[in-house]
């Protein structure tokens, strides 16, 4: 994660419309396979391989533990150079058995690499040297590894592909090197069958804090769509501060879309090429910790502050999209398996139904904060 602009707009969301539930969802969850404990296991296994640079031992550690535990997936690496950088992306494709060329694709989305250096620790005898990466790099691998266990059993009716970025976290400017390559070398049949790019980054803090990224903006059509569902299902997974989840127990205040925080990170060069991206990621690493502070770009990014229930908070959610058909844009598919939302006692309410009024309520608040704005730049 590099530059950031923080920005906090509050958008009013105590004007979401209570509804109810899907019972159909509900059972969905109950379904749900993602096992955050075994996602956990695979941050230490990844640390232990040393710093994931590019080019290096540990990188190509990695990518080769990735594919001999992931062998249902068809894996491809595009090595080359860039900036300076020898690099490797990692990219596995799943293709529906019945599939068809033009299926819809669902892209899930991480950086492996480990970051060179630790600007922000304390002790400047450390700053030149390369971070443990737990979170920032392993928390995201982590849950694209654990899903790619599960995916193939889905049965799902479009193709998976995930895609592990190198080089988004080297030297001194933002780098998303991989990323950049990767978004260039798509052809325009491949932009145009991906309807959302899932970006998952430091999302292992104990502290999980999951709040709406820009860009894309609010109001930006495919970017609403996306945040949208995100809503739709983490009310039922109780991830939304005192809404009633499936069990019929008060929400955590995890997903708080309210709050908008400016991210450039690997989805960016998705979004210049046309394709429908958003980034999860908690900027806020550590418990209290403000935005792009605590243990981020430290030494103290280690296996032990990365916690399990948050990883398994963000799988559920990917895995429970996936398996509802949340990602897929169905205006153009014509899908029927969009999260519904029907009568039921359980109290949530549906972002698709205000979805609208709070992209324009979203504009004119941006209008008047402009003089609270505060830019900063991560380094
Ligand atoms: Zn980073």
């Amino acid at each position: 994660m590099k530059i950031s602009v923080v920005f906090t707009a509050l958008i009013l969301a105590s004007l979401a419309t209570p509804v109810s539930a899907s019972t159909d969802l509900c059972a969905s969850i109950n379904e749900l396979e993602f096992d955050g404990q075994n996602a956990n296991e695979s941050v230490t296994t990844q640390v232990e391989f040393g710093a994931r640079l590019p080019g290096s031992n540990a990188s190509k550690e990695l990518r080769d533990w990735f594919m001999e535990t992931r062998p249902s997936f068809d894996w491809t690496l595009d090595p080359h150079s860039r900036d300076g950088y020898n690099l490797t992306n990692l990219e596995g494709r799943l293709v529906p058995e019945n599939g068809q060329d033009e299926s819809p694709v669902v892209v899930l989305a991480a950086h492996y690499d480990s970051r060179d250096r630790a600007e922000r620790d304390s002790n400047q005898s450390m700053v030149d040297v390369p971070i443990p990466g737990a979170n920032d790099g392993g928390s995201g691998v982590a849950v694209l590894w654990e899903l790619a266990r599960i995916i193939p059993s889905m049965n799902l009716s479009h193709e998976v592909w995930i895609l592990l970025t190198d080089a988004e976290d080297q030297g001194p400017t933002p780098s998303m090197l991989g990323a950049k390559a990767w978004a260039e070398n798509r052809t325009d049949e491949d932009i145009s069958r991906i309807e959302a790019f899932l970006l998952v980054d430091m999302i292992g803090d104990a502290d999980l804090k999951i709040y709406r990224t820009f860009p894309p903006y609010v109001g930006d059509e495919e970017g609403d769509r996306l945040w949208n569902a995100v809503e739709t299902l983490s009310g039922p997974l109780g991830l939304l501060d005192n809404i009633t989840d499936c069990d019929g127990n008060p929400g955590l205040d995890i997903v708080n879309l309210s709050t908008t925080d400016g991210v450039i990170d690997d989805h960016v060069p998705m979004l210049n090429v046309g394709i429908p991206a958003i980034d999860f990621i908690d900027i806020r690493y550590g418990v209290n910790a403000t935005a792009w502070q605590g243990y981020w770009h430290t030494h103290d990014d280690t296996p032990d502050k990365v916690s399990a229930e948050s990883l398994a908070h963000i799988g559920r959610l990917l895995e429970l999209g996936l398996r509802e058909g949340a990602w897929l844009d169905v205006e153009t598919n014509q899908s029927d398996v969009s999260p519904t939302v029907v009568e039921d006692q359980t109290s949530t309410y549906s972002p698709l139904v205000t979805g609208s009024v709070f992209a324009v309520i979203a504009l004119i608040f941006v209008a008047f904060l402009g003089l609270h704005e505060s830019v900063r730049l991560k380094r």
